[in-house]
């Protein structure tokens, strides 16, 4: 077998080479001393693709394989860990589960403008709520609830620790709608931010450890 990167592949690592010296390398570590989201950024690799990198062209993704992805993130980490969260977490965690496991219908109103990385001109990303302030690696032990009330689902809990989480505009939320099945009775819910009875809490203060 031969491990050779393509044509491509060698040009989009090239890309974001280039983009995290360019874009994320001024101010890294002044956004991070300010706990600023990358707002610009996101936005510049929006327009070069790289919020949907893995979707399909026809939800406006860019149609790259999982390589092309797993090289730009490797470049951009290398410069700027922020920026290449908030990238992953929409490629990965949103816009892979939306392609795989939604309705056409939601593919169309969620997922396209989540690969494009943008709504009516305005920057459009999502985040994934699964860990609580009681549950991290055990995930399953997370404790929001939806109740099946007919023509919709009420959800009651609280999430943290989400990357995205004060700038995005759709969550994928993890919640138990069958605590009697226990992890199998766990499902996840697209919600939008604006929605009623949703609120983005404050962020925690960062603390700094020094040895
Ligand atoms: C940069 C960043 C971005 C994140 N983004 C998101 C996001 O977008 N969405 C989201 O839902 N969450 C997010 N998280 C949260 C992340 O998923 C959790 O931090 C993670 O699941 C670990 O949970 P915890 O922090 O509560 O640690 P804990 O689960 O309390 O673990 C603490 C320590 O105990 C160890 N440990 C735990 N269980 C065991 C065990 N059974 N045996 C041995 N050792 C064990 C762990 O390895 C760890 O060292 C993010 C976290 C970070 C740091």
């Amino acid at each position: 077998m031969l491990f050779q990167l393509t044509e491509e592949q060698l040009m989009i690592q090239q890309a974001a080479r280039d983009f995290a010296q360019n874009e994320c390398l001024p101010g890294v570590i002044e956004r991070d001393e300010q706990q600023k989201f990358p707002r610009e950024q996101i936005m510049k690799l929006a327009e070069l693709g790289f919020m949907g990198m893995m979707v399909d062209p026809e939800y406006g993704g860019a149609g790259m394989d999982t390589v092309s992805y797993v090289l730009a993130m490797e470049e951009i980490s290398k410069i700027d860990a922020s920026v290449s969260v908030c990238m992953s977490v929409n490629n990965s965690l949103v816009c892979y589960g939306l392609q795989q496991y939604c309705t056409e219908e939601q593919k169309r109103k969620y997922l396209t403008p989540l690969a494009q990385g943008r709504k009516d001109g305005e920057l459009y990303i999502g985040a994934f709520m699964l860990s609580e302030p009681e549950a991290g690696s055990d995930a399953t032990s997370q404790r929001t609830t939806a109740e099946d009330k007919g023509d919709y689902y009420l959800l009651n809990g609280t999430k943290n620790w989400i990357t995205n989480g004060g700038t995005a505009s759709v969550y994928l939320v993890i919640a138990q709608t069958d605590a009697s099945k226990g992890s199998r009775g766990i499902n996840v819910f697209i919600v939008e931010k604006n929605w009623p009875g949703v609120t983005v809490a404050a962020k925690r203060k960062q603390t700094r450890y020094s040895r």
